[in-house]
């Protein structure tokens, strides 16, 4: 796939880095609010700065929020103006991460997440850059005047992938007005969403959408599942299952629904492929859980040239089935956490390169929602709320993988800002964004009470309780040093980031 005739406003690009923690501030923030460091030119240095090139001694050389050079230990020069050096000794430097798939629901349901407490929680976890998904917030964004009322509230923040679906599959003017408005690609669903107003998508609706996305040359995400009522195990029992018991709600999304979308959708792809009426588009299957035959079919259609990826979700690494206590909802998530041999093969297909990225599917609710006390895994908010945590926990639980500071750098940045049309962002390297995140990955922490978490209500987060290993110590955004050692800088600058 060719993601880099992808074009993008020139002077959003620049200004595109975000984290606008306050949104009600009124005036603009002055540049010394946007950051903890006083200077437009410095020196990050450290003995583990992770580049394209592999893990380097050295120092990234940083002016007017981009990277100008990269050097290592050896040469001297950034000595020089040694009072603008800042020296992280052991700590990694790695680029910071591009979260493509959190839902941060503004504008309409700002009691579940928000920008402001979304952004904060990212910054907080290394994440420097963050597209949020078009629906869970109220009104979705399937238009170009919803996705105005996102970018309109917000000074900051993010990118946005806009909605497929059916009222604007066919209508061809309406799906590129929404696009031409800057949404970095769009979003469908092959069962229902949970949401009323993000209905799902037949096959032809999306062969419809790739044909637009592929003028403008931007991704679909698909969640692929497909509801077959028929093949659930839970109907023969109807009236028996225990709706608290976790294996009850697996059967009701067994892997087939995943494998059905999955043959479906790549019936579609192929146009993809070079010559094909919609070559220029790209699929991107999000979340994918199943690693038997969807993965294999995945497999198939990349080697026969279709434009397609696939992100799985530190959730889906970390948990098996086997260990969910029967009505503990917080691990609830669509397509679900399968059993312990499943996630073993997911880690060997995101290892091989089989899976391309990770991404967080940060999908919090009220714990309301979650009916924690009843435990009904069948009726509760199904989404698992994890944005700050997701660099410690692919770190923690890929250790015994064997699992590269440069393959992290791939799994969540590089991959993920090709996916998104952000070629100035991925990589550490000369050029690029100052996004930067400065982590220790041997520092452990537990996730209790006593554990910051920005983003809201942790406590249905299911990582709770958990001992993780990878503390971040600083976040630069394009330059700005917007978070250090748990404390966030007074103010964010930046704008949206939209695609032209
Ligand atoms: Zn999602």
């Amino acid at each position: 796939m060719d993601f880099l005739g992808w074009r993008f406003f020139p002077l959003l690009s620049v200004l595109a880095s975000f984290l606008l923690f306050y949104m009600k501030t009124s005036s603009k923030p002055s540049n010394s609010e946007c950051s903890f460091l006083p200077y437009d030119r410095f020196w990050i240095t450290s003995n583990n700065i992770v580049t394209p090139h592999g893990v380097i001694s050295g120092a990234v050389e940083v002016k007017g929020g981009n990277i100008v050079s990269v050097v290592k230990r050896e040469n001297q020069q950034w000595k020089l103006k040694s009072a603008n050096v800042v020296d992280y000794g052991d700590a990694v430097v790695m680029p910071g991460l591009v979260d493509v798939h959190a839902h941060l629901d503004e504008p309409g349901r700002a009691e579940w997440e928000g920008f402001s407490s979304g952004t904060k929680a990212a910054a907080a976890g290394g994440i420097t850059t963050l597209i949020d998904m078009p629906l869970n917030s109220c009104p979705s964004t399937v238009s170009e005047e919803t996705l105005k009322l996102k970018v309109r509230m917000l000074d900051s923040a993010s990118g946005f992938w806009g909605g497929l679906v059916p009222d604007n599959a066919f209508n061809k003017s309406a799906l590129e007005g929404l696009l031409k408005a800057g949404v970095l690609g769009l979003k469908s669903f092959m069962c229902p969403s949970g949401i009323n107003d993000f209905p799902m998508t037949n096959a032809s609706h999306i062969k419809e959408g790739l044909q637009v996305l592929a003028k403008f040359k931007r991704p679909l995400l698909v969640h692929a599942e497909i509801q077959l009522d028929s093949e659930s195990d839970l109907e023969e029992n109807d009236g028996v299952d225990d709706a608290r018991s976790y294996s009850t709600y697996l059967k009701t999304r067994p892997p087939s629904w995943e494998e059905a979308a999955v043959r479906e959708l790549l019936e579609v792809t192929k146009d993809t492929r070079t010559g094909g009426p919609s070559e220029g588009s790209h699929v991107h299957i999000v979340h994918l859980s199943d690693t038997r035959a969807s993965l294999d079919m995945i497999k198939g259609a990349k080697s026969s040239g279709d434009s397609i990826t696939v992100e799985t979700c530190p959730h889906y690494l970390a948990f098996s089935s086997e260990q969910i206590q029967d009505g503990d909802t917080r691990f609830k998530c669509s397509p679900p956490i399968r059993d312990s041999a499943n996630r073993e093969r997911l880690w060997d297909a995101l290892v091989d390169g089989h899976i391309d990225m990770l991404s967080s599917d940060h999908s919090p609710t009220e714990p309301e929602l979650k009916l924690l006390d009843e435990g009904d895994f069948l009726r509760a908010w199904g989404g698992i709320s994890s944005l700050q945590y997701v660099l410690p926990v692919t770190w923690s639980y890929g250790r015994k993988y064997g699992i590269t500071l440069n393959q992290l750098a791939s799994w969540w940045s590089e991959q993920p800002s090709k996916l998104a049309g952000q070629d100035l962002k991925g990589a550490i390297a000369n050029g690029n964004h100052a996004d930067i995140v400065v982590w220790e990955p041997d520092t452990e922490f537990d996730l209790d009470d006593n554990h910051t978490a920005y983003h809201k209500h942790p406590s249905i987060s299911a990582y709770m309780g958990k001992r993780l290993s990878g503390k971040v110590l600083a976040t630069f955004v394009r330059g700005n040093l917007v978070y250090k050692e748990g404390k966030h800088a007074p103010a964010a600058c930046g704008v949206p980031i939209l695609a032209k």
